[in-house]
This record gives structure tokens, C-alpha cells and sequence, in this order.
């Protein structure tokens, strides 16, 4: 399926561009940021219950992360992101900026976008956001000097702070998702073969499990909205990541929503162009996408009532609204113009798919993963390794319930 959608001379260049990026400097790059999240997450969660969290990041060629638990040792689980995962990641968020700058430029997406929300105060004509000096990470201030020295004209302070923002949040958001997993012990729900002591949940669509329709006819529907349910537990973390590091501002939110995009853009190609269920351990990304984009536009505006940024949450939906939309646009078309065949004629298939041209086949398939994380949701509480956590936000929302 995927092959059709993508274009072969892309992919070509893709792998070109591939020869190129040092996996070294890859590594380099996000080995501080999984440090910091594991000695935080060891600090708050694993530590007081006597456990201790790891992560490797593995020579692997595959586009992968993996939450593994021994049972035997469940509270030394590991978090496993593949080279090629990272690389993946580190390709996008380095041309994310680029290709942002080349459609706001050349086409009138950004343009007529800005002009639907009066070109109010919150929307920017460029490709990225404008990065306030004290907004940028600190892995943009420790690499900035490095790249001064070489820089290509075109690429703006803000260009390059985007690059390494969208880096770091898409890393953490892909950590935190496999830490739901763990936290929410998903292991414990999954059927272990006779002799089995190691249980991994893989982000990897192959890894289909052995436990089909023979032992339990709803496993994959359980399986997708389990996933569901760790990217909601991902996104909570990330805001608290984003509180804690300082990146909780318009650019960060923005890019994260972008980043979040643009990695269900990646899982979706292997997918169908329709709402039907398959039988694989994860939900259509556009679905998982839906949820993720609720509950983080939700979280975002209580987080700012919160933290005495604004007073009352019709205060910043409109911007809020706009970053969510736009960033879905960008996202897309991102996706599109670096993979797929595009002519810039018809909508792509994700984002036609995302449309209300199929609001309804989508929102049945949104309905049919609330019933069964609803389903799972008592259980999983009871397992869930700390209290409070998001399950009782969620549940408050009433998200996508009939
Ligand atoms: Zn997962």
C-alpha cells in the first residue's frame, strides 16, 4: 500500500540523504535529552517504588521503539529506541523548518490560513514560529556557535532553534509514549506464551503478536486502544517535560504538535486509505492523531488557567485552535512534498482521510477504540504505577464518549 503512495525518486533521494547523516552525531544528540528523561522519570516514579528504569538506543536499522519488561523483574523495565528510529527523527525535524519556509513562501496555505483568522495577533506569515532568545532549548544554545560558523544565509536563528526544539520534543514524545506503556503496565494485559518472561510492546507493525482471533476474538481492538491510551499518558508527560524545561510557550507547543503529526504521518504507511479496523496492534494513526490532538488542545488550555497565564480557558482557544490547524496542514504537507507522489493538486491521503469529507467512517472508528479503552480503563487504573496520573483528567473530559 505504502509503496503506491510514495514516490519512489523520494524514497531514492531519501536513502541518498540517509549516506550522509552521521549516526554518531545522531546519538550524540539525544543521548543528554534520554539521560535527563530517565533520571527524571527514575526520580518520580521508579526510584520510591525500589525500581529503576533504563533505555538503549540500539544499532538497528528498523524504524522502532520497544517498552520491555521482564516479569520476572518488572520493575527494571527498559525503553529501547532504534538508531534508525532516531535518525528518522533527527531528518525530519532538520528539514521540517526548511520545507515550512519554502510552502509559506510559495503557496498560499499560510496566507489564506492567517487571513481566516484575521491575521490576529497569534497567527506569523513565516514557515516556523518566531523563537524568543530565552524560548530556545538548551541543546540549540550548546550547538548554536558550531553552526554560526557554517551557516547558509536562509537558515534564521528561529529556523534552526525550530530544528532542535522539534528534535527534542519529538524524542521525548516517543519516550514518554513507550513510558505509558510501562506505567500503565500494559505487559500485565497482553497473553504470555507457556515460558515467555520478557514482554515487549513494539511500535513496529510486523511484531504482529501470535495471540489472534484463537485467544481472544477483541485482542487487536484491546491492543489499538491500549496505544491510545499511552499516547494520552505521552502526552501528559510531555507538558510536564515542557512545564519543567521551560518550552511550555507558543513555539513549543506548536512544534510539538507538529512533531506529533508528523510521526503519525510516518506509521500511517503501511495503512489503508478507509476507516475499516485492521487487525494490527496499533489504530489508524489518523484516529490516534484525533485523540491526541483533543486531549492536548484540553490539557494545553487548563495548563495555561493553571499556571496564571490566562484567566479562563476561552481566552487562548482561538489561538490554540489555529496553532492545532495549522500544524496539521503543515504537517501534511511536509509529509507529502518530502514522500509521496504530489503535485499539490488533490488533498494527500492522511490528510483527505483527517477531513470532514470522512468525519463519520472516522468518528465510528474514534467511538469503537472509547468503548474499548473504556473497556480496559478500570483495570488499567488499578495497575497503573503512580496516582494521581492522567486517567482521572481524562475521564473528566469525557472525550469522544457517546
Ligand atoms: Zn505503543
Amino acid at each position: 500500500m505504502s509503496q503506491q503512495r510514495n514516490s519512489r525518486e523520494k524514497l531514492n533521494r531519501i536513502i541518498e540523504e540517509n549516506q550522509h547523516l552521521s549516526i554518531e552525531y545522531i546519538e550524540q544528540l539525544a543521548t543528554p535529552i534520554l539521560d535527563d528523561l530517565t533520571s527524571w522519570v527514575n526520580r518520580k516514579f521508579y526510584n520510591p517504588l525500589n525500581g529503576e528504569l533504563n533505555y538503549e538506543i540500539t544499532l538497528d536499522e528498523r524504524v522502532n521503539a520497544t517498552a520491555t519488561t521482564n516479569v520476572l523483574d518488572p520493575m527494571h523495565p527498559v525503553i529501547k529506541i532504534t538508531l534508525g528510529m532516531l535518525r528518522e527523527i533527527y531528518r525530519d525535524a532538520f528539514v521540517f523548518p526548511l520545507v515550512s519556509d519554502i510552502i509559506s513562501e510559495s503557496t498560499t496555505t499560510v496566507k489564506t490560513l492567517n487571513e481566516q483568522f484575521q491575521n490576529l495577533y497569534f497567527t506569523f506569515d513565516s514557515g516556523v514560529p518566531p523563537i524568543h532568545t530565552n524560548q530556545q532549548t538548551k541543546l540549540f544554545n550548546l550547538v548554536k556557535t558550531a553552526y554560526d560558523e557554517r551557516r547558509h544565509e536562509k537558515l534564521t536563528d528561529d529556523m534552526l532553534g525550530a530544528r532542535f526544539m522539534m528534535f527534542e520534543l519529538m524524542v521525548v514524545w516517543l519516550y514518554f509514549h513507550e513510558l505509558g506503556h510501562l506505567l500503565q503496565r500494559h505487559f500485565l494485559l497482553k497473553i504470555i506464551q507457556p515460558g515467555d518472561s520478557i514482554v515487549s510492546v513494539s511500535e513496529i507493525q510486523e511484531a504482529v503478536d501470535f495471540h489472534s482471533k484463537t485467544t481472544d476474538e477483541n485482542y487487536f481492538l484491546k491492543s489499538q486502544a491500549r496505544e491510545i491510551l499511552a499516547d494520552l499518558e505521552g502526552v501528559d508527560l510531555t507538558v510536564s517535560y515542557m512545564l519543567k524545561n521551560k518550552l511550555f510557550h507558543m513555539p513549543g507547543i506548536y512544534l510539538l504538535m507538529c512533531a506529533q503529526e508528523i510521526m503519525f504521518h510516518r506509521f500511517f504507511q503501511s495503512y489503508p486509505e478507509n476507516f475499516e479496523i485492521p487487525e494490527i496492534n496499533h489504530p489508524n494513526p489518523v484516529v490516534r492523531g484525533e485523540y491526541v490532538q483533543g486531549y492536548l488542545t484540553n490539557l494545553v488550555l487548563d495548563t495555561l488557567v493553571k499556571n496564571g497565564l490566562i484567566s479562563d480557558r476561552k481566552d487562548a482557544a482561538y489561538p490554540i485552535t489555529y496553532l492545532s490547524i495549522r500544524a496539521s496542514s503543515m504537517a501534511g504537507l511536509f509529509w507529502a512534498n518530502r514522500y509521496e507522489e504530489f503535485d499539490g493538486g488533490e488533498l494527500p491521503t492522511f490528510m483527505r482521510l483527517a477531513s470532514k469529507e470522512n468525519h463519520e467512517p472516522k468518528m465510528q472508528y474514534v467511538h469503537t477504540m472509547r468503548y474499548w479503552i473504556d473497556y480496559q480503563l478500570e483495570e488499567i487504573k488499578s495497575n497503573h504505577l503512580c496516582s494521581p496520573n492522567f486517567i482521572e483528567y481524562f475521564e473528566g473530559l469525557r472525550l469522544y464518549k457517546k
